[in-house]
C-alpha cells in the first residue's frame, strides 16, 4: 500500500536517575525510523561518551558563536553547563524522513513545545525522590556535590510535568519504556502525520 508519512519530533525530559537515558535508547534500538538529535555541551564528556555519538562537545568560545549565528532550536544551562539542540541537526533528520528523539531538560522541552506545537512530549517520572536519590547514588558517575545540584534540579523538574502531554513513571522499565512505545506507536497514526493512500 502506497502511504506517506510525515517525520515527527519526540521530546523527552526527565530528572537525572530517571531512567530516561536507558528508555530512550530502547526506543531507538526497537525504531530504526527514530533518530536522536546530538546536543552540543560545554561539559566534558565522561568515561565511555562518544564525540557525535553522545553528545558533540564543544567549548565555551564555540557555544558562544553557535548562539550568536542563530544556531539553536533551543538551548540551557543544565547543572552549570550548557546545552543545545543544533537547527541543522533536528532539519536534516526530518528532511531525510526520520523521527527525531530529543532527550532535553524541562526549559529546553518548553520552548520546543513553543516553536514546534506538533511535537510529541514526554516526561519521565521516578517513582519517588527517595527512589532517584538511590538510582544517582548507585550510579556513581557523579560526586556527592553534583547529586544535591541533581537532587534540587529534580524538583523543579518535576514541577514542570504538566508542560508535556504524556507523564510515564519509571518505576519498572519494562512498564515505562512499553508505556513509550505505545505512545510513539498511537502518535505516528495520527492523521496530520500519516496519509495512507487507498488505491
Ligand atoms: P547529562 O549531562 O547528564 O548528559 O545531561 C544533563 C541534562 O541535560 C539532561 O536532563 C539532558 O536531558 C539535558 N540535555 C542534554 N542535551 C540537551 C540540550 O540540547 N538541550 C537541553 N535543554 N537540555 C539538554
Amino acid at each position: 500500500m502506497r502511504e506517506e508519512r510525515k517525520g515527527m519530533l519526540i521530546v523527552v525530559s526527565g530528572a537525572a536517575g530517571t531512567g530516561k537515558g536507558t528508555i530512550c535508547h530502547e526506543l531507538l534500538t526497537w525504531d530504526q525510523t527514530i533518530r536522536f538529535s546530538v546536543s552540543v555541551t560545554t561539559r566534558k564528556p565522561r568515561p565511555q561518551e562518544v564525540e557525535g555519538v553522545h553528545y558533540y562537545f564543544i567549548t565555551e568560545e564555540r557555544y558562544d558563536e553557535l548562539l550568536a549565528q542563530d544556531a539553536f532550536v533551543e538551548h540551557a544551562t543544565v547543572h552549570g553547563h550548557r546545552y543545545g539542540t543544533l537547527k541543522s541537526e533536528v532539519d536534516s533528520l526530518i528532511e531525510n524522513g526520520f523521527n527525531v528523539l530529543l532527550d532535553i531538560d524541562s526549559q529546553g522541552a518548553k520552548e520546543v513545545i513553543r516553536q514546534r506545537p506538533d511535537c510529541v512530549s514526554i516526561f519521565i517520572l521516578p517513582p519517588s525522590y527517595q527512589a532517584l536519590r538511590d538510582r544517582l547514588e548507585k550510579r556513581n558517575t557523579e560526586d556527592p556535590d553534583e547529586i544535591e545540584r541533581r537532587m534540587h534540579n529534580a524538583y523543579g523538574e518535576i514541577a514542570l510535568k504538566h508542560l508535556y502531554q504524556y507523564n510515564v513513571v519509571n518505576d519498572d522499565l519494562d512498564t515505562a519504556v512499553n508505556a513509550v512505545r505505545a505512545i510513539v506507536t498511537a502518535e505516528k497514526q495520527r492523521t496530520t502525520r500519516y496519509f495512507p493512500v487507498v488505491e
